[in-house]
């Protein structure tokens, strides 16, 4: 009997792992009444769901900080031509204030169980792009959130100068183009794709899942969508319903 419950124990252990595990895509904002993408909030709301993590967007100002916004442009202002102080001048429209990364990462480290998924913007320079990766890093490793950090981008520089400053740092392509063989061969860790780039190459999530790669798809907000993936044993989505798709 007590060789049965253990072997239980390790067969549900097994499963439980194998499982989907879900991420809030810039936070958890589709709420009741909503709250802003990619606000602390939005962060905040996340942390209390108690799923895998939550993914942000990182840009850089004119005068070098490190901001959280999808879009290149806060209001009218671009966001790579306009100094901290005049793009904080505008507030979120939640009332929050615009973020600094420093900003989402202190809430981030109140919940060390929550993944902290930074994506990191491209930029059409790569001196810009790699001073980007190194000042987001150096703020990572300054605030001890080195184990609590994955990193995504579109840009495979991005990507690969991550990997070429802390080896140990798990990086995830976005774009879509590479195969996971490809993925392997650049030295990433995983492919995190549009839902459609799988339907259109039904053999990927198996394939990178042999070759031991992290697999991910964005962004899921539809329950069938979800089920295709997960029966195919995808390791993560990325979905603005993290509440819906968690249940
Ligand atoms: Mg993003």
């Amino acid at each position: 009997m007590k060789n049965l419950i253990f072997g239980l124990a390790i067969v549900s252990t097994v499963v439980m792992k194998a499982q989907t595990q879900i991420i809030a895509h810039r936070g958890y904002w589709q709420t009741q009444p909503a709250t802003t993408e990619n606000s602390v909030k939005a962060l905040e709301n996340a942390q209390k769901l108690k799923i895998y993590g939550s993914e942000f967007d990182v840009r850089m100002t004119k005068d070098g900080v490190l901001v959280i916004n999808h879009d290149e442009h806060h209001g009218k202002m671009e966001i790579s031509e306009t100094n901290f102080k005049d793009l904080e001048k505008l507030k979120l429209s939640n009332g929050e204030n615009f973020p600094t990364l420093k900003d989402y990462l202190k809430q981030g480290k109140k919940d060390p169980s929550l993944k902290l998924i930074v994506e990191i913007k491209p930029i059409d320079s790569p001196e810009k792009e790699n001073e980007i990766v190194q000042k987001t890093i150096k703020m990572i490793k300054d605030m001890k959130l080195e184990s609590q950090s994955e990193f995504i981008s579109f840009s495979l520089n991005i990507c690969k100068e991550i990997k070429r400053l802390e080896p140990s740092f798990k990086v995830q392509y976005l774009n879509g183009e590479l195969s996971p063989e490809q993925i392997k061969k650049e030295g990433l860790d995983g492919l995190d794709y549009h839902y459609s780039i799988f339907e259109k190459n039904p053999t990927w999530i198996a394939e990178a899942k042999a070759l031991g790669l992290i697999t991910n798809s964005w962004t899921v907000n539809d329950a069938e969508v979800f089920n295709q993936l997960k029966n195919q044993g995808i390791g993560f989505i990325t979905t603005n319903i993290p509440d819906q798709l968690k249940k």
